[in-house]
């Protein structure tokens, strides 16, 4: 009997991209991918619509973002459910996710136009100042696990600062994609934006086209020193938003049981498939008893079956990641560490993994070295504070990471050494609206996201304006 078909996410021979409903195994509709001749016709017409899009006020570019959101918003219920068939992603979220997106691109229709407008103090009889210009042609190449708010943000910053876009969402979500770039060449003139749905062979061709000025890439760390390698040849300018292996640490004067909530919202939320879960915990002695215990109770809890569905638990977008998840689970076991809970792969269909506690976890495991993408909180118990962030800090990976603490001393602490973009004290999910942070190591280079985002979706021009002498 032939192997069962597990997953199918590269395209096919006949031009077609065919997934699985990661809930049941069933087969959804297959969705056309494009060829490398679309690539280079895209990148082609993006570019010949680039100065009729570049010369319309920035103003009206704003309010084209505008009218996108509208679309994006009448859509959005029927995005969500794309999102949530396509990769498993709980409908209410896959909605915050799009609602996420639509607020996205009105933020920055709106503050665009006033972005980093100075002049410089010169002489009386001269002007100096700064322009900003598009790039050019924009490739965005963005993942599946949160795949409209990822897009709507670098793709409005794009196309705001007067760049033309070419977008390729993730073959793990292509109906999603296609339907979000249905909503934005709906919209825009001719030629300005392009969606190409494919898998990474695609994405390749169109980050290495000579054509394009600026790739962004939000995605994996390995992939991310890929395009590193394609762009290095072309000189396009490149943003790097790529994974992360946050950590959270406890101090001892905290409430157990508040901790472990912290613990399994960062570790579990979106069934850990977030650039910033909780990837490993360090926590201090004197607390570590009864936050592992409260910790296994929020894990088990997920773990029963939910109201109409196997599992409370969503599934992981496919059995390639859970093999994936898994793998790194059975190394730590191999390795030492203990299972708490879950850490099995549950019968019956679909790609569900258990939320998952592991104790006698340390820096020597691929499992706190590498980041999980899956719900899986591996814990390590440190003797003092310091210790925990010693521990913590040891690391290739600079996104963020948080830590809770009743201590401003410690907080500050934390803050000074650990070598990440964001470190976050009491909470481990928030930040302001509009919110940026710089990725380190890693984790990515340059700003996906905030108002910097603008600056890296444009240049700057100095205009020196001398009065003339006859
Ligand atoms: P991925 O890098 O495998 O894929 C992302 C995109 O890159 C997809 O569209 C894919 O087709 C494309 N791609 C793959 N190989 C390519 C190549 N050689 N050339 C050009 N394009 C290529 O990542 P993923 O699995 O879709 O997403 C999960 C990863 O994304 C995780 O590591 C997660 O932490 C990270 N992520 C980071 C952020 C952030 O802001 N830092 C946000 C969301 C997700």
């Amino acid at each position: 009997m032939a192997e069962p078909v597990l997953w199918l996410s590269e395209p096919d021979v006949s031009g077609e991209i065919r997934i699985l409903d990661p809930h049941d195994g069933s087969a959804l509709p297959a969705v056309p991918v494009a060829t490398e001749q679309d690539v280079a016709d895209a990148v082609h017409n993006a570019r010949h619509a680039l100065p009729g899009w570049r010369a319309t006020p920035i103003a009206d570019r704003g309010a084209a973002l505008h009218r996108i959101a509208r679309a994006l918003g009448e859509r959005a219920e029927a995005i969500a459910e794309l999102n949530h068939r396509e990769t498993g992603r709980p409908t209410s979220e896959a909605l915050a996710g799009v609602m996420a997106g639509v607020a996205g691109l009105e933020q920055y229709a709106e503050y665009a136009p006033l972005h980093r407008a100075s002049s410089l103090n010169g002489p009386s009889d001269a002007l100096d100042l700064e322009r900003r210009e598009p790039r050019g042609v924009a490739a965005i190449v963005t993942p599946w696990n949160d795949p409209v708010a990822v897009a709507c943000g670098l793709i409005g910053a794009a196309l705001v600062m007067g760049n033309t876009v070419v977008h390729k969402p993730s073959e793990r979500c292509p109906a999603t994609g296609r339907m979000l770039g249905e909503v934005f060449a709906g919209i825009l003139p001719r030629d300005v934006f392009h969606t190409l749905v494919g898998g990474p062979q695609l994405g390749a061709e169109l980050v290495g086209d000579q054509g394009v000025d600026v790739v962004a890439h939000v995605g994996s760390t390995a992939t991310g020193r890929e395009i590193a390698r394609l762009v290095a040849d072309t000189g396009a300018h490149f943003i790097r938003e790529n994974g992360g292996n946050d950590a959270l640490i406890v101090d001892e004067n905290v409430d157990p049981d508040w901790a472990a909530e912290q613990a399994a919202t960062g570790a579990f939320t979106n069934s850990g498939q977030l650039c910033t879960s909780v990837e490993r915990i360090y926590v201090t002695e004197g607390v570590a008893s009864e936050f592992l215990d409260r910790l296994v109770e929020r894990a088990n809890a997920l773990n029963a079956p939910g109201p109409d569905a196997p599992h409370s638990l969503a599934p992981l977008v496919d059995e390639r990641l859970r093999e994936a998840v898994h793998e790194q689970v059975e190394d730590a076991l191999l390795r030492g560490a203990t299972a708490l809970t879950g850490a099995e792969i549950p019968s019956g269909s679909g790609s569900y993994y258990p939320a998952t506690v592991l104790t006698g976890c340390s820096n020597e495991l691929r499992i706190m070295r590498e980041e999980t993408f899956g719900p899986v909180a591996p814990v390590q118990v440190c003797g003092t504070f310091e210790d925990a962030v010693a521990a913590a800090s040891e690391d290739r990976y600079g996104l963020a990471c948080t830590v809770l603490t009743h201590s401003l001393e410690h907080a500050l602490e934390a803050v000074d050494r650990m070598d990440v973009g964001t470190v976050k004290v009491n909470g481990v999910f928030g930040g302001a609206p509009g919110g940026a942070a710089q990725p380190r190591h890693d984790s990515g280079d340059g700003f996906g996201y905030g108002p910097e985002l603008l600056d890296e979706m444009s240049h700057v021009k100095v205009v020196h304006l001398q009065a003339g002498v006859l």
